[in-house]
């Protein structure tokens, strides 16, 4: 049954958003199907909904119908040598899969611990953190093809799965119904590439650690950075990462180098690291808090800020509005793009609002 003028704020971790005109929670695949299907018929706008943990909607709500994926269940098949096939309903709370797979002892997920939201949305941004994406573990997805109107298997590879985003990220496409990983079963890590990780694991890059250690230092991590939910803590009231990391190209990096050293000084050095042929990735958040944005800069009288614990983190403090995060938001972007000539992207998905 769908309710009409459902608060959105109460769906997402910024808590921002105005009214869904109308609102269907769908417990089951075929639901999920069937709603988007039938508003679809209608000719209504649909916002597919899962944690609300990537989503900046607009104060003035959403006029279509939101249709919340809460279906549930999963399942593990042999796949032989060592490895396994998890099947999970996109519903289900991502944290609380990945929980499951390391108590028993199944590795692959464990750096992806503590993010939050939903499974079907994993696909969609290609989740990652310290070092893992899910671009290596997917299998493939189930999803209902919007323009097809029928239920589809695509494997991994027909996703597009690239730095934080796939063929399905802020399009209308298609609903991820179920996702299949393939995992590990001997109770082990996968290798640890992310510097900071080993370095509080005690482990070198490339070495392996019982999963079960593996999430408690990224959990532990995490929550020293305000990345893991706590409705306690203000500094994570946010979308997690609000800006992607700049990728540059070959031929752009020399002038963008010039600018940082002219502002920062020629012996400071720059993060930057290798993204593919012809292009380097530089890190948002320094390049943010050399442009002037310290952790917990305030914009709109207090009522948002950068997070006291993460530069990369926008966040509500408890009254504000979406409008007060996007003014923050253009601030920090024009701040960067003036100080370096670099454009910061948004990586959370906009509904009804622009940068
Ligand atoms: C504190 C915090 C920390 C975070 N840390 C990380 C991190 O380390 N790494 C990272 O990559 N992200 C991180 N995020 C971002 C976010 O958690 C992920 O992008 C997450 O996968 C979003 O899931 P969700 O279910 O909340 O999606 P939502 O916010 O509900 O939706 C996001 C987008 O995906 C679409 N979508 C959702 N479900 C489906 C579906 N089943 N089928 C098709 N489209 C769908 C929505 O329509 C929307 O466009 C963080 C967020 C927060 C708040």
């Amino acid at each position: 049954m769908a309710r009409p003028a459902v608060p959105l704020s109460g769906y997402t971790t910024l808590r921002l958003g105005g009214p869904a005109a109308r609102f269907v929670a769908a417990g089951a695949a075929e639901d999920v199907a069937a709603a988007v299907r039938a508003a679809d018929g209608r000719g209504e706008r649909v916002l597919v909904l899962g944690g609300g943990s990537n989503l900046v909607v607009a104060d003035e709500g959403f006029d279509g119908t939101v249709v919340q994926v809460a279906n549930t269940g999963s399942k593990i098949d042999s796949l032989g040598d060592g490895r396994v096939a998890l099947t999970v309903e996109a519903g289900e709370d991502w944290d609380a899969v990945v929980c499951r797979t390391v108590e028993a002892g199944l590795g692959g997920l464990e750096c992806l611990s503590g993010i939050p939201g939903s499974v079907g949305a994993t696909p969609v941004q290609n989740v990652g953190a310290y070092g893992v994406e899910i671009a290596e573990l997917l299998i493939s997805v189930d999803l209902y093809d919007r323009a097809a109107g029928e239920i589809r298997t695509l494997a991994a590879e027909e996703l597009g799965l690239g730095y934080r985003t796939s063929v399905l990220k802020g399009t209308e496409r298609a609903v991820v119904l179920r996702v299949r990983f393939e995992l590990a079963d001997g109770g082990m890590s996968a290798p640890i590439r992310y510097t900071e990780l080993a370095r509080v694991l005690g482990v070198r890059q490339g070495k392996q650690v019982p999963v079960e250690q593996a999430r408690q230092a990224v959990l532990e991590l995490r929550r020293g950075k305000g990345m893991v939910l706590d409705a306690a803590d203000h500094d994570t009231w946010s979308v997690g990462s609000f800006f992607t990391n700049p990728i540059v190209l070959k031929q752009d990096l020399g002038g963008v180098l010039s600018r940082i050293a002219a502002r920062v000084g020629a012996d400071v050095p720059v993060p930057q690291y290798p993204a593919g042929v012809g292009k380097s990735k530089l890190s948002a958040a320094w390049l943010i808090e050399r442009a002037g944005f310290a952790k917990g800069y305030t914009g709109a009288d207090g009522r948002v800020s950068l997070s006291g614990k993460h530069t990369l983190a926008l966040t509500n403090r408890g009254s504000a509005s979406t409008e007060d995060l996007l003014s923050l938001a253009r601030e920090i972007r024009d701040g960067v793009r003036v100080a370096f000539g670099v454009d910061l992207q948004p990586e959370p998905v906009l509904v009804g609002c622009t940068l």
